[in-house]
């Protein structure tokens, strides 16, 4: 039996041409041709004011922390069901976290119960693009307008994703609308690198610390552009830009990102088709797509009535060779932050902990393979 792995990194087959480019330029740090062909790439495609290239999309969310300048106490509000990174970049920087729940029929944040969990303490709401689906940016903005909130995107899921605004008729890239929009090249996202990350700055009064930020605190990006005639330490900040080899890798998977997410998306419009009839008997949830959100066929999930149907869910398609996978644990319920947190109970983020499974999603997975686990499922259900 030939096992159908639960996710397959694709290299477009240039990865190892451009590094070697990059390697022989002798210019290897970061911040060179590499990086800049990306981050131009980013801005001209999807109209980011400023890109900048980082290690992870944790970075770029630790970057975004720093720059909402989050002060001891400070509270940043989070969905409970999403990854790690995008609670603990505020808590390094002292936040309290306040979790959100997710939305009755979406894991994303419920946006209509965001306003009662916002105090004089309140600093940035974190909106996490689950699934790369865009939540409904335009109340998220409003409510962030009336307090004077910032809105950092976590968009890592999201590369390639649109949200429709008020009118519907206009879709804005996903993470362009928030002050800030974290992206990941994590091997496990559709655009990757192995690891690395892209913070997009949306709002340009952030644009200069930014850059400072990214290069240890330092002014070395005007200087490299003739803007002062020395650098040195100005702020804080960290080592946050990736190396020229991982730029590199990224370049050719952007050169190939239309062929990319076509094929994605005609993998989750067939598992969608397959499915939909079991969906309809009752089986489990489908993917909800929001009307204003577009679907960058980043993951395809399935939402089983309980934790007991979808344990026996992964272990038959396993017993078959199929790897499926669970997601998230609530994050209010984890060890690091249980004791910490207020004891509000957030039922849709734990049912999406207890029930959501995520099916095989790559571009190399082929027809067949997908055929065998869409009938795999149907004998199940029979
Ligand atoms: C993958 C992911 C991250 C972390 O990305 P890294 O590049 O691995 O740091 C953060 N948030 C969400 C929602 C993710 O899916």
């Amino acid at each position: 039996m030939i096992m159908i792995p639960f996710n397959k990194p694709y290299l477009t087959g240039k990865e190892t041409q451009y590094i070697e480019e990059a390697v022989r330029s002798g210019k290897i740090s970061g911040n060179g041709m590499f990086t800049q062909k990306c981050q131009a790439f980013f801005e001209e495609r999807y109209g980011f004011k400023k890109c900048l290239l980082t290690t992870s999309c944790t970075d770029a969310l630790e970057m975004a922390a720093i720059l909402c300048d989050i002060k001891l106490g400070d509270e940043v509000i989070v969905p409970s069901y999403t990854f790690v990174s995008s609670a603990l970049a505020f808590i390094r920087q002292g936040a309290k976290i306040v979790f959100a729940d997710s939305e009755s029929n979406h894991p994303n944040i419920d946006v209509d119960k965001i306003e009662e969990l916002i105090t004089p303490k309140t600093k940035v709401i974190v909106p996490v693009h689950y699934a790369g689906m865009s939540c409904d940016m335009d109340k998220i903005m409003a409510l962030a307008e009336k307090y004077n909130l910032l809105v950092v995107e976590d968009a890592a899921q999201a590369i390639d994703s649109y949200y429709y605004s008020a009118d519907r008729s206009r879709p804005v890239c996903t993470g362009s609308i928030g002050h800030f929009g974290c992206f990941s090249f994590h091997e496990t996202k559709n655009i990757i690198s192995g690891e690395g990350g892209l913070l997009a700055i949306n709002d340009e009064r952030f644009i200069k610390r930014a850059e400072i930020i990214w290069e240890k605190g330092t002014n070395r990006a005007e200087f490299f552009r003739g803007e002062v005639n020395k650098y040195g330490w100005v702020d804080t900040g960290s080592s946050f830009l990736p190396s020229e080899v991982i730029a590199a890798f990224l370049w050719a998977q952007l050169e190939n990102l239309d062929d990319i997410q076509n094929k994605r998306k005609q993998i989750w419009n067939q598992y969608y088709e397959g499915l939909k009839p079991l969906a309809d008997k009752g089986c489990f949830e489908l993917p909800a797509i929001p009307e204003y959100a577009e679907n960058n066929a980043h993951m395809f999930y399935l939402v089983l009535p309980s934790l007991e149907k979808r344990s026996k869910l992964i272990s038959y398609l396993k017993e078959n060779g199929i790897l499926s996978v669970f997601h998230y644990i609530s994050l209010h319920t984890s060890d690091f932050y249980k004791n910490k947190h207020d004891g509000r109970d957030l039922p849709n983020s734990d049912r999406y902990t207890d029930c959501l499974v995520r099916l095989p999603m790559y571009y190399e997975l082929k027809d067949e393979e997908m055929e065998r686990i869409v009938n795999l499922l149907i004998e199940l259900y029979e």
